[in-house]
C-alpha cells in the first residue's frame, strides 16, 4: 500500500490509465440501458484528456459492441472516443486471430460477436450447425438455451478450444449486483466437456496487452500504468500480474473489510475518485 505524496506522484507521472466501467466510473441502469457517471469520474477523464495522457475504458461486459458503450458513456458526459473503449471481444478478436482460430462459435449476442466479425473471423451462431469449429467463445448471452449448450458441446468434443470473455459471477449495476452471463454457461460447458475456459477479457494478460497497444505504450511501460477498478479478481489481479499500479474503488463489488489475497490487493484503496482527481 502506498500513501499520500507517493500516490500523488505515481498518479501524476503515470504513462497511461486503464479504467473499468461498471462500478468504477459509471453504473449501468438496466431499465434505461444507459449509464450514470459516478462522482468525479468525468472530471478525472477530462483531466487526463487535457494533459494528453493516454487512457482507455475496458469493461468486461460484452452485451454491446465497444462503440455502443462509448456512445453510452459520451451520453453520460464522458470524454471517450470509440477507439478508447474496449470489451473482452476486442482482445478476443486479436488473440483468436493470432492463434489461427478463425472459425468461432460465439455463445453471445450480436454485440459480443461484433468485434470478431469486424476482425474478419468466421463467426458461427450459438446453435448453428457447423463443421470445423476451432473455438467456442462465451460472453453476454441471456438467450442461452439447450440447443446452444448441445451445439457448443459438440464443437468442444470435436476439438474446439473453449475461450471466454469473462469468468466472474457478478458485476455492479445501479440496481445491485447482476449475474455475469458467461460464468454459469462456462460452468455447464466445463461440467460436460472437462475443458476449462481460457479468459480473454480481464484479468488476462491478453486484455492488458490489448489496452497497452491501443494506448500506444510498449510492454516495458507497464510499471508506469495505472489500472482503476472495483473488482479485485478483475482489475486488481490484472494490474498486479502485469506489474502496474492498481487503484481499487470501494464503489462497486470491492468491500473494505474483506482481507484479499496478495495477488488481488490494490496498491491503493479509495472510497471514491476525489483523491485521484486531486493528484491529477
Ligand atoms: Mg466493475
Amino acid at each position: 500500500m502506498i500513501l499520500g505524496s507517493e500516490f500523488k506522484a505515481r498518479a501524476r507521472d503515470a504513462a497511461g490509465y486503464i479504467f473499468d466501467m461498471d462500478g468504477t466510473i459509471a453504473l449501468g441502469d438496466s431499465k434505461s440501458g444507459g449509464h450514470r457517471a459516478l462522482p468525479h469520474a468525468i472530471a478525472v477523464l477530462e483531466a487526463l484528456r487535457a494533459t494528453g495522457k493516454p487512457y482507455v475504458v475496458f469493461t468486461n461486459g460484452t452485451a454491446k459492441p465497444p462503440a455502443a458503450y462509448a456512445n453510452s458513456l459520451r451520453n453520460a458526459g464522458f470524454p471517450v472516443d470509440d477507439r478508447q473503449m474496449l470489451t473482452p471481444s476486442s482482445s478476443a478478436a486479436i488473440w483468436l486471430g493470432k492463434a489461427g482460430l478463425s472459425k468461432v462459435r460465439v455463445l453471445g449476442n450480436a454485440g459480443c460477436a461484433a468485434p470478431l466479425v469486424d476482425a474478419g473471423l468466421e463467426v458461427v451462431g450459438p446453435s448453428e450447425e457447423a463443421e470445423g469449429v476451432q473455438a467456442v467463445y462465451t460472453g453476454w448471452f441471456r438467450e442461452f438455451d439447450f440447443n446452444a449448450l448441445e451445439a457448443a458441446c459438440h464443437s468442444l468434443w470435436n476439438g474446439a478450444r473453449l475461450v471466454t470473455a469473462s469468468n466472474v459471477p457478478f458485476f455492479a449495476t445501479e440496481n445491485g449486483r447482476a449475474i455475469g452471463a458467461s460464468f454459469p454457461i462456462n460452468a455447464m460447458l466445463t461440467a460436460m466437456t472437462r475443458k476449462r475456459p481460457r479468459i480473454l477479457g480481464k484479468p488476462s494478460k491478453v486484455a492488458f496487452d490489448t489496452a497497452m497497444s491501443i494506448m500506444g505504450l510498449p510492454r516495458s511501460a507497464a510499471s508506469g500504468v495505472v489500472v482503476v477498478g472495483d473488482d479485485p479478481a478483475l482489475e486488481m489481479r490484472m494490474a498486479n500480474a502485469a506489474g502496474a499500479v492498481s487503484i481499487g474503488l470501494a464503489t462497486g463489488v470491492m468491500a473494505r473489510d474483506v482481507e484479499l489475497p496478495e495477488k488481488d490487493r490494490p496498491t491503493v484503496l479509495l472510497n471514491d475518485l476525489a483523491p485521484l482527481l486531486d493528484a491529477l
